[in-house]
Formats: structure tokens, sequence, C-alpha cells
């Protein structure tokens, strides 16, 4: 799969890159929602190095609900969420699919925190989804 994308600005940051992804998940745990403006955020999961970011992001930390800290890239100039790294997956990086110049490249696979979507953003029935966060192997 060819991936390119930017931010909002299209100034600050750019990435682009040749790889197959990893995961394509939908997730409304209230972080992403709070971050995505919308009920849930979609991000492709994509082995880290395959992607080329371009510019100068800001990073916001956070614990999850699941324990796991999460850094959140997000453009400085126009705030756009890029992407995000989670600690227990290091060597996967989650693009934001809102980014895509072809947003139609995101399959979504799989939803989590499907339990916390608000009515006004339903869960799509055509997919797996987990109420909270999968169930670790
Ligand atoms: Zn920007
Ligand atoms: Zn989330």
């Amino acid at each position: 799969m060819r991936v390119v994308g930017k931010c909002l600005c299209g100034a600050a940051v750019r990435y682009s890159g040749e790889a197959d992804p990893l995961f394509q998940v939908k997730c409304y745990c209230s972080d992403c929602r709070k971050t995505s403006g919308a009920g849930h955020a979609a991000m492709i999961g994509f082995a880290d190095g395959s992607i080329t970011i371009v510019g100068e992001v800001k990073e916001f930390h956070s614990t999850a609900d699941s324990g796991n800290a999460v850094t959140r890239a997000f453009c400085p100039g126009c705030g756009s969420g890029m992407y995000s790294r989670i600690a227990a997956m290091p060597q996967v990086i989650f693009l934001r699919a809102s980014t895509f110049d072809d947003p139609d490249l995101f399959a979504p696979q799989l939803v989590v925190y499907a339990s916390r979507a608000p009515a006004w953003d339903p869960v799509s029935a055509d997919v797996p989804a987990f109420p909270e966060s999968p169930p670790r192997r």
C-alpha cells in the first residue's frame, strides 16, 4: 500500500511510505474521542521505519485505560492528530487515517472500546468489535 498524508495546514507535517498495514482499527476510547474531534479515531498500524515523517510534530503523552503509555503526535501549527505510538508495541506506528491524502485507503478490521461509542457515532456491525481493549495474548 502506498501511503501519503499530511496535516491540515500541509506546511508542517507530511508522511509517505510503501508498506502493508498491520492493523486497521477504530478506537472509541474517551482519549481518542477527545483528540479526534469525532466519536472515534481511525488508525492504521505500520511497521515502524516503513513510514517517513517529514516535519516537526508536538507530542502528548498519556496513560491509556489499558495501562499502556501512549504518545500522540500532532501538528504544532494546525493541531491535526498525525500518529500515535503505544509502549506495548514499540515496533508499530499508528497513522491517523484522517490525515491520508486518500481516506478510502482505510478499511477498518477491528473496533476497540466499542462500549464507549456515543449514540451519534455508532459502531458499524460489519467488523469485529471489542467492548473494551482486546484481550492480550
Ligand atoms: Zn499542520
Ligand atoms: Zn483510543
